[in-house]
């Protein structure tokens, strides 16, 4: 661990008066749930196609593979060090808002208030056809479509998937954290899936200091729009930086 590199990124996040979180995969990986990409990702595993909207309203069983891939695992899941970490910046009054492409629910849970699902969420699946949600409890994932009870449209999964728009709301509400930011706290994210890539580079353009925690260089980390690089494990960086800033 470089301690004057952690005491610089503590003193700016202490003196700082609009800190937001971005997450991705990564911060959610030491809580069991893979990434996509690397060594350990879904992708290894599975065809990117169960992502894919089209796929999921021409095929039946879609509902089935995904509850197979990622439903059974996040249900399981709980919050790490990392998501505690920020939660705990929340409640100091430091931290202002999350912005998560994760649709685990982690942040929430680890007792976030003001959380920004880039991405939609697992907890609720929704009719394409009337709009109503259902608490995911509630459906029942066979190799049947699900179905909606009152107007009999097909029910999908509410996170965006591959070829669908972000949420309205989400993309305003982002994209306006990201402008207000003077610092911003990048985890756990390769920065290259589109348009959520584009929130730090935005905090950038807008004077925000980019702090990143990952495991290895990401896309922000190359292309010069971070200014400081905390490598290492979310959980480990964030004890440790969480430690720094407390002092
Ligand atoms: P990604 O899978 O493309 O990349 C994960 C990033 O996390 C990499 O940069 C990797 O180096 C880093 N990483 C891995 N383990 C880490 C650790 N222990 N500590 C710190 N960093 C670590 O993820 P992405 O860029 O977030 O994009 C994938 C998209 O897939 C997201 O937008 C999200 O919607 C979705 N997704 C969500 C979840 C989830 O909800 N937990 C999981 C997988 C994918």
């Amino acid at each position: 661990m470089n301690n004057s590199l952690y005491s610089k990124a503590a003193n700016i996040i202490k003196n700082s008066k609009y800190l937001v979180a971005f997450t991705g995969a990564g911060i959610s990986v030491e809580s069991g749930i893979p990434p996509f990409r690397g060594e350990n990702g879904i992708w290894n595993k599975y065809d990117p196609k169960i992502f894919d909207i089209d796929y999921y309203v021409s095929n039946p069983q879609a509902a089935l593979e995904l509850r197979n891939v990622f439903y059974d695992v996040i249900a399981k899941a709980k919050p790490n060090k990392a998501h505690i970490a920020l939660a705990e910046l929340e409640k100091m009054d430091i931290l202002k808002a999350v912005i998560t492409q994760n649709i685990d629910n982690l942040h929430f849970l680890a007792g976030n208030k003001e959380v920004v699902e880039f991405h939609g969420n697992t907890r609720y699946f929704i009719c394409m056809k009337c709009g109503k949600k259902y608490d995911v409890a509630r459906v029942e994932i066979t190799e049947q479509p699900p179905i909606c009870e009152e107007c009999g449209g097909l029910l999908k999964p509410d996170f965006v998937f591959f070829g669908e728009p972000i949420p309205s709301e989400a993309y305003t509400k982002a994209f306006s954290y990201a402008k207000r930011s003077d610092v911003m706290l990048v985890i756990g994210t390769t920065g290259i899936v589109y348009p959520a890539a584009m929130i730090p580079t935005e905090a950038k353009s807008a004077g925000a200091t980019i702090i990143e925690v990952n495991l290895e260089p990401s896309e922000y980390t190359t292309q010069g729009i971070t200014d400081i690089f905390l490598q290492g494990k979310a959980t480990e960086v964030m004890t440790n930086l969480l430690a720094e800033i407390k002092k």
